[in-house]
């Protein structure tokens, strides 16, 4: 039996890196430092795995070709699946052999309502074997087990958390207990694009002043996945000499107008974000003449950090080369 604490101190610490503006790199580091300590000493664990062996196969935030992964998948086997907190079963669906069956990606799948203001999902339940004999349920209770219904390419569990009073899916690595990962994300590629141009980043390089924006490549690969596809980090951030231009937290997505936001404060849409599987636009700033340092780094959820920098000289851009306007 386990009950919900609620997540709001949790989401008050990831707040702490929120802001973008004059933050500096090393104190970013350390306040991400001392979050995650803190997180993982005090308040991971709000919610239980819902399986028992958790293997990791896809992250939250991730590019799925028209709109973000809202929750993570567990691979793992056909094992069982409890409730991450006591609660009311509020929706279920199994996916039938009838065609006038409602079509979902998500295939048999539960929603439970834990608190008045959280749910958590839970997709792809093997056909059948879902829980059908209760309603009120508990962490010892088996929701069903692990399978591939839907939209799926393979065995697993997909989580969702969600926060209907913020209208807001929640990264459930916040809010569980926290999991071994070995490696550090990848950044493969960092450009900058000009007037819908685009070039990858070398050292040293000369690049006209102007309009900017910064696209990168970065995923997190996992002792947990030894095939193809990689995850989505936690955390981007970029810096200019020093000073930081963006930082991208995969804490949460905000439903608003009919769209999804990652870092709602960004207004980062799916459509604005993913350039390709794993390339993402940072944002868009205003490259000065000078001598520029660009450095981009990545975190996973366990604190791995990666980093590339880049040393670019930047002349004047010759007028009418469209350079105007603050950037931001
Ligand atoms: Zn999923």
């Amino acid at each position: 039996m386990k009950r919900w604490k609620p997540p709001q101190h949790i989401l008050g610490a990831l707040t702490i890196f929120d802001g973008r503006s004059g933050a500096r790199g090393v104190l970013l580091k350390l306040c991400i430092a001392a979050s995650l300590l803190w997180m993982f000493g005090g308040t991971a664990g709000a919610l239980d795995w819902p399986v028992a062996k958790k293997v990791l196969t896809a992250t939250f935030g991730e590019n799925r070709w028209n709109h973000f992964h809202d929750g993570i998948d567990i691979g793992g086997g056909n094992q069982q699946v409890h409730p991450s907190a006591d609660g009311e079963i509020i929706f279920r669906f199994e996916e039938g052999s009838d065609s006038r069956d409602l079509p979902t990606g998500l295939g048999s799948f539960l929603v439970l309502q834990n608190t008045s203001e959280f749910r958590t999902l839970y997709a792809h339940f093997q056909k059948g074997t879902m829980i059908s004999d209760k309603t009120s349920v508990t962490t010892g209770d088996v929701l069903g087990i692990v399978g591939d219904t839907g939209d799926s390419l393979g065995s697993h569990l997909h989580f969702s958390v969600i926060d209907t009073k913020k209208g807001e899916y929640l990264n459930p690595l916040t809010l569980l207990p926290p999991l071994e990962d070995t490696q550090s994300p990848v950044i493969s590629s960092v450009s900058l694009e000009q007037n819908k141009k685009s070039v990858a980043l070398g050292s040293p390089m000369s690049i006209p002043a102007g309009k900017t924006s910064l696209l990168a490549t970065v995923y997190d690969p996992s002792q947990y996945v030894d095939y193809y596809n990689p995850m989505a980090p936690f955390e981007i951030d970029a810096a200019v000499n020093g000073q930081q231009l963006f930082k991208i937290t995969y804490d949460r997505l905000k439903a608003k107008d009919g769209k999804m936001y990652l870092q709602p404060s960004d207004g980062r849409t799916f459509d604005n974000y993913y350039v390709a599987t794993w390339q993402v636009r940072l944002g868009t700033f205003e490259l000065k003449p000078g001598d520029a340092r660009i450095v981009v780094t990545a975190h996973d959820f366990s604190g791995n950090e990666s980093s590339r920098s880049y040393d670019l000289t930047v002349p004047a851009a010759e007028s009418g080369s469209g350079a105007t306007g603050a950037g931001g």
